[in-house]
Parts: structure tokens; C-alpha cells; sequence
């Protein structure tokens, strides 16, 4: 036997297993089945690093094989990627949902599908070394018993909780299930206002209290620190029942303090998710209310379902998509409002999806913020960017100031500055016209570290622009500290009702001291002629906003440039 990772391939049409083989015979040992049962009796003896499953099949379907892997934790980590025909959006949904790594769609591309599964064995690397030890895991599980319960407070523990409820919710088809999510609202506090005895004593108490509510049919468990989950019967606990009876056996302890407990319910459709994502479900229904004066318990919804398959997608596409060259820039010019022309600009990034359409990037900066993707993705766009300045200088002799947007993941790299210079070398372009723009955000952060860093750009010829100011806590000091060239004022945060002169009047206190500081001041976000007249009479003369034109694409905005260049003659 080899040494090569084992694929195994699951389809009932011959010819398509013998394709797949051809594409990946060399890189891995191939494994082949007819249905999802025969694959299961497979992996039974040995395991696969990867496997490739048909929705559509007799006796055991993609889907149902699917769900037996995801329930089963001695699969965990192990990439399943789904074969669909193209189209197939209900298939691919409920793949995602069961936990599928990615799509690949029939007739095949062998590019396409090889490089698709690149991606996932990279993003799945880690979880390999778990998925090659699968066999003496499964020796070991035989020989040693698990400790159940958690010491502290005598419930089940984390891992004795996912099995128990996997069993009990498999073992009572005919009996509907929800898993409820609870979690005391900044627990920590408790043990640093009193001692850590005190927090004891409220999660045993908590502990004891669950114990009694699902000690008719249910289950339950701490699962981390201050968070208890219950699996019971539906319609068997009352949400708020449940939550003034927890309120008042704490209150009876009589500490001085007000613990809130917050819960997320979710109701179990698919009896063959594993359990932790259906936690997950929960979890992330109580996180849309923590710390909510008004809620306290929230269920998991189509709304939050939609949210989070979205954001899977996203996450599962977003490797290819840089491949591909799906990520593309726009760019929004900045006008001078006296001359009327066009000063600078800033690039913006868009996705343009195969089958999603044009995707903003409201919808998957954020999401890239919190997974670190945005550090690539920046770096790509700064290229891009680069390289169209350099094509516009050619092609019209016209050099333009471009503003890039700089995410705060990306100031934390060590490298930065020699990237950025490197893009500059290669396009033979002069530091100056990439200007750079950082939100507050970083300087709440670190503001140390930011101080440092802005003032390295500056030295090495970039402008630095602070973005977004105002939109968020942005502190006037800030603008005393951070040496930055240019300010963005954000204007969507001005109330335009009846505290609009309020507004106007801190507004035009910022572009003042801003200009007493020497810097520039953008506007952002001005929409109307009203809304133009207005930051007219304050003294600003640099404007970004809809009044003047949208976001655009490349050659639109090329476009534009060349008509503004001749009206200025
Ligand atoms: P931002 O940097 O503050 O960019 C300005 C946003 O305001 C853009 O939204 C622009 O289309 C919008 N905007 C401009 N004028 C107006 C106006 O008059 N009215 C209204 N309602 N909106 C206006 P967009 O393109 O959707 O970008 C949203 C945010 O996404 C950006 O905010 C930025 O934070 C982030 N972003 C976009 N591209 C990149 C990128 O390449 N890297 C990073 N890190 N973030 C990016
Ligand atoms: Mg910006």
C-alpha cells in the first residue's frame, strides 16, 4: 500500500467515478463505492482524507450519507465534497447545511474541479492529521471510558452532552426535540466583584435548577464556563417560565448583584445534525439578544438560517474567487466643489459571483475581517489598483490620486510597508498617489502601534487618509495625535431631523480644527443638493458622494477622467 491520501469516490454511474479517478489517480489513492451505504461499509475499514459524493444515487443518497458523516464524531474533519448538476440549488443547499466542504458540478471541468479540491484539502489540512489517526482513535474510544459529568456542577459535560442528545433525539423519532442555549450575561463579572466561591455557587445552583426542569424526557449540560444547554421535548419548557424561574432561584441566593441569563432555542428539524452545530444554532440565536434590555431569549429563525448559509457560501467560494479573478474595483471619485472636477478617487472592492450576481462588500468585508481573508484580499485589490493607475497614466498620460482601503488586520503585518513599496516599484509609480485609508477603529485598538505605523508611511512618501470619522467613537484628541494628511468626515451619521442643527454645528467644529491642523477634508456620503449646499457653507470643499457620482467600474471611470479633462480646458 502506498502512502499517497486516500480519495473516495461515491457515485453510481461507472463513468463518472472512472472520470474523477483520471483526474486524481496520481495525487491519491482512489477508493470507489456505488452508493452512500457501500461507502460507509468502506470507511468502516479505512479512512479517506477526502470524499466525493453524489446527491442523486439508490439505496443510500449523497444527502443521507451526508448526514450519518456529520453525526458521527469519529468522521469530524473529514472533507465531504458534493456532486451536483448544475442548478441544483435545493441539493446544494441542503449539502451546505449538512456540513458539505464544497460543490463540484457535473459535467465536470477538470480545472475547475481540480483546483476546488486543492482548496479544500488546504483549508482542511489541520483536520487531516485527526482524520489519519481515525483508526487507533477508534481502537482507543473501545478501551477507555468517558468521564461524563463536569466536576463543578455534576450536569453533563460538553462531549457527553453531544453524545447523549445525538441519542436521544435519534433514538425518539416519532418525539419533536429543541435545544436551548443559556449564558449569564459577563459571568466574569461575578467572580471579580465577589470570589470565585460566589460564581460557584450560582452555576451549581443554575445546574441544579436545569437538572429539575428536564429531568421529565430532556437532558442537559454545561458546555463552557457559565453555558448550560437543554435538550428537551417541545413545548415541554416554557421560554419565559423557564427564565423567571432561573431569575428567582438566583435572586434567593441573595448576592448583591443582577445575573441575567439569556437563552437561543432551536427547534430540531434534521434529527441527523450533529448536535454541536445544532448548539451552534442555539448559540447564535442568544447572541442576536445578549445584553438586550428588552429581550431575552431568541429563537433560530429562517432570517438567522439565511444569514448564516450566506455566510457559508461566502466562506466556501471566497479562495476560488481570488483565483478566479472574481473580485473586481470600482472606483468613486472625489470632487472639488468649487472647480467642480475630479481630484481623486477610491477603489472599492465588488464580487462578482458566478451565480449570485454582484455581491457589495457590506455583505463579506466583515465576514473576511473576522476570518483574516481580508488580508489577502486588500493586497489584491492594492495590486489592482496599482496597476490600473499605471495603465490610466499610460493610455491618457493622466496620474490620479487612488485611495485604497487599508483593513486594520492588514496594519498588524509586519511586512506591510515592503508589499506596498514593491507594488509601487513594479508599476513605477510615485508613493504620494496611493493614498491610504484606516478607520478609527485601529486606533481604538492600538493607538501606540497605529501612531508608529502611519507616521512609517508618511516618512516612505504615502498619504494617509482617517476614514469614517464620526461614524463611530471618534475622539477629537485623535486628530491631534495621529498624523494623518487627510480626514473623512462621514456624513451619513448626521441626523437629518429636527437635531439636524446640532449636527451641523459639531460637524463644522471638525472640518474647522481639522483645517487649523493643516489636514484635508473629505466629505463622505453627501447625497443631495441640499445635502452639498450645507457642507458648502461650512467651509468644505473636497466631496465624496452620490451628488456627484457612484461607485463605477474601471473603464466608466476612465471615461469620466477624460471628460472632465477636457471640460477643465
Ligand atoms: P468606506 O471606505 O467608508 O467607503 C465608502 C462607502 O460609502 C462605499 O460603500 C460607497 O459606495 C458609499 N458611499 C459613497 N458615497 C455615498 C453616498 O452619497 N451615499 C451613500 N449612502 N453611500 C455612499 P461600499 O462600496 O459599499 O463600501 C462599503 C465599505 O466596505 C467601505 O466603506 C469599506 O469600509 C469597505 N470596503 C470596500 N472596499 C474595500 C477594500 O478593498 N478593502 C477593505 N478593507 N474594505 C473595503
Ligand atoms: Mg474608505
Amino acid at each position: 500500500m502506498d502512502n499517497k491520501p486516500v480519495m473516495l469516490i461515491v457515485d453510481d454511474v461507472n463513468i463518472n467515478r472512472t472520470v474523477l479517478a483520471q483526474f486524481f489517480h496520481d495525487e491519491y489513492r482512489i477508493v470507489e463505492a456505488k452508493d452512500g451505504k457501500e461507502a460507509l461499509k468502506l470507511l468502516e475499514e479505512e479512512a479517506a482524507h477526502i470524499v466525493l459524493v453524489d446527491l442523486m444515487m439508490p439505496v443510500m443518497d449523497g444527502l443521507e450519507f451526508m448526514s450519518v458523516i456529520k453525526s458521527n464524531d469519529q468522521y469530524k474533519g473529514m472533507p465531504v465534497v458534493a456532486m451536483t448538476t448544475n442548478g441544483d440549488q435545493d441539493g446544494q443547499t441542503w449539502a451546505v447545511e449538512l456540513g458539505a466542504a464544497d460543490f463540484i458540478t457535473k459535467p465536470f471541468n477538470p480545472a475547475i474541479v481540480r483546483s476546488r479540491i486543492k482548496n479544500v484539502m488546504g483549508s482542511s489540512e489541520n483536520e487531516w492529521r485527526k482524520v489519519t489517526q481515525l483508526a487507533s482513535d477508534k481502537q482507543l474510544a473501545e478501551v477507555v471510558s468517558y468521564v461524563d459529568n463536569d466536576s463543578l456542577t455534576g450536569l453533563y459535560n460538553r462531549e457527553a452532552f453531544y453524545r447523549k442528545a445525538s441519542r436521544l433525539i435519534r433514538d425518539n423519532q416519532e418525539t419533536k426535540y429543541e435545544i436551548i442555549y443559556l449564558d449569564i450575561y459577563c459571568f466574569k463579572i461575578i467572580n471579580d466583584l465577589f470570589t470565585m466561591e460566589t460564581g460557584n455557587l450560582v452555576l451549581k445552583t443554575a445546574a441544579y435548577y436545569f437538572n429539575v426542569l428536564t429531568s421529565n424526557g430532556g437532558i442537559c449540560g454545561r458546555v463552557e464556563s457559565d453555558h448550560f444547554v437543554l435538550c428537551v421535548p417541545k413545548g415541554q419548557v416554557n421560554i419565559e417560565h423557564l427564565l423567571e424561574g432561573i431569575d428567582s432561584t438566583v435572586v434567593s441566593l441573595g448576592i448583591s448583584h443582577n445575573i441575567v441569563f439569556y437563552a437561543g432555542i432551536y427547534d430540531v428539524e434534521n434529527t441527523y445534525m450533529a448536535v454541536d452545530q445544532m448548539c451552534d444554532r442555539a448559540r447564535l440565536a442568544m447572541n442576536t439578544v445578549k445584553g438586550s434590555y428588552m429581550h431575552r431569549y431568541a429563537y433560530y429563525d429562517e432570517k438567522l438560517k439565511q444569514m448564516m448559509l450566506e455566510e457559508q457560501m461566502i466562506v466556501r467560494d471566497m479562495e476560488f474567487a481570488l483565483q478566479e479573478r472574481q473580485f473586481s474595483i470600482y472606483l468613486q471619485p472625489v470632487y472639488n466643489s468649487e472647480t467642480g472636477r475630479i481630484v481623486s478617487a477610491e477603489a472599492l472592492v465588488r464580487w462578482q459571483h458566478p451565480s449570485q450576481g454582484m455581491i457589495s462588500p457590506g455583505k463579506f468585508i466583515p465576514l473576511f475581517e473576522r476570518n483574516g481573508f481580508i488580508v489577502r484580499l486588500d493586497r489584491y485589490v492594492w495590486e489592482r489598483v496599482c496597476e490600473f493607475m499605471a495603465e490610466l497614466r499610460e493610455a491618457t498620460g493622466l496620474l490620479l490620486p487612488v485611495a485604497v482601503n487599508v483593513s486594520r488586520l492588514n496594519l498588524y503585518n509586519l511586512d506591510l510597508l515592503d508589499f506596498l513599496m514593491g507594488l509601487i516599484k513594479k508599476h513605477s509609480l510615485s508613493p504620494e498617489y496611493l493614498h491610504l485609508e484606516i478607520t478609527e477603529e485601529a486606533y481604538t485598538q492600538d493607538s501606540y502601534q497605529l501612531v508608529e505605523e502611519v507616521e512609517l508611511f508618511r516618512q516612505n512618501g504615502f498619504k494617509v487618509t482617517l476614514d469614517n470619522y464620526g461614524k463611530g467613537y471618534s475622539p477629537l484628541s485623535m486628530l491631534k495625535d495621529l498624523p494623518v494628511d487627510t480626514l473623512k468626515v462621514d456624513m451619513s451619521f448626521m441626523t437629518r431631523g429636527d437635531k439636524a442643527e446640532r449636527g451641523a454645528h459639531i460637524m463644522a467644529g471638525v472640518v474647522d480644527v481639522a483645517k487649523d491642523l493643516g489636514l484635508d477634508v473629505i466629505i463622505e456620503g453627501v447625497e443631495t443638493k441640499a445635502d452639498r449646499l450645507f457642507v458648502a457653507k461650512m467651509g468644505a470643499r473636497l466631496i465624496q458622494g452620490y451628488c456627484y457620482a457612484k461607485p463605477m467600474p474601471k473603464e466608466d471611470f476612465v471615461e469620466l477622467c477624460a471628460k472632465d479633462f477636457l471640460e477643465g480646458k
